[in-house]
């Protein structure tokens, strides 16, 4: 098994934490021994989240998706933002809120929970009056915490130590630009994801009546 970042080797994540005796949990209790607290953080693509978010339906895995109000990459008011919310929901996962720094929008559409994108140390793990922060205790602790950013596992892929069981429990943060979008690196993945953003935008161009004869 190579670790790739691919939507096949994202399966086998999320067997091998099914393997390792792991059931899924989300942000609304805290973390008890024997659970993964699966967390996207939804910085690029909502095309990317779905496609991680069918996967993980086939493998009878729910996690929790982190979506931004304030993307400059995607609309989540757009009519495609709200069928992926309802996309993800039908499909039995969480919605909560990826924030940019001080704005917090939390509304119907999320569930109270936060998740800052690019947070500073300074605001990182303070509380969030309202809400749950993933970054504050009882949800994070490093020995219990596992990040794919930019394309780099810090203590490298988790697949074997799930399939042992040797965590007592998991916050995983992935990214699902990173899973869905081909590229062995950053750069390369982000190419994928560019290409499949100009022909996205093209349809989008002939359902707006634009000529492109
Ligand atoms: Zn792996
Ligand atoms: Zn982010």
């Amino acid at each position: 098994m190579t670790c790739e970042f691919s939507l096949e080797h994202y399966r086998d994540l999320l067997r091998a934490a099914q393997s390792g005796g792991y059931r899924w949990a989300g942000f609304d209790a805290p973390p008890e021994p024997g659970v993964v607290l699966l967390r996207h953080d939804v910085d690029l693509s909502l095309d990317a989240a779905l496609a991680v978010a069918l996967v993980e339906a086939e493998e009878g895995a729910w996690s929790t998706w982190f979506l931004m109000t304030r993307s400059v990459f995607y609309n989540l008011a757009s009519s495609e933002g709200v069928a992926a919310i309802e996309r993800l929901r039908s499909l039995g996962h969480r919605v909560a809120h990826h924030a940019v720094w001080p704005d917090v929008d939390l509304d119907s559409r999320f569930d109270s929970v936060v998740a800052w994108h690019n947070p500073d140390p300074e605001y990182m793990r303070a509380p969030i009056e309202g809400a749950v922060n993933v970054m504050e205790s009882p949800f994070f602790d490093p020995d219990h915490y596992r990040s794919d950013s930019n394309q780099h596992w810090r203590h490298g892929c988790p697949h074997e130590a799930l399939a042992r069981g040797e965590f007592e429990w998991l916050q995983l943060l992935t990214h699902p630009e990173i899973w869905a979008f081909d590229g062995a690196t950053m750069r390369e993945s982000m190419e994928s994801m560019l290409d499949a953003d100009r022909a996205a935008r093209l349809e989008h161009l002939r359902n707006d009546r634009i000529d492109l004869s």
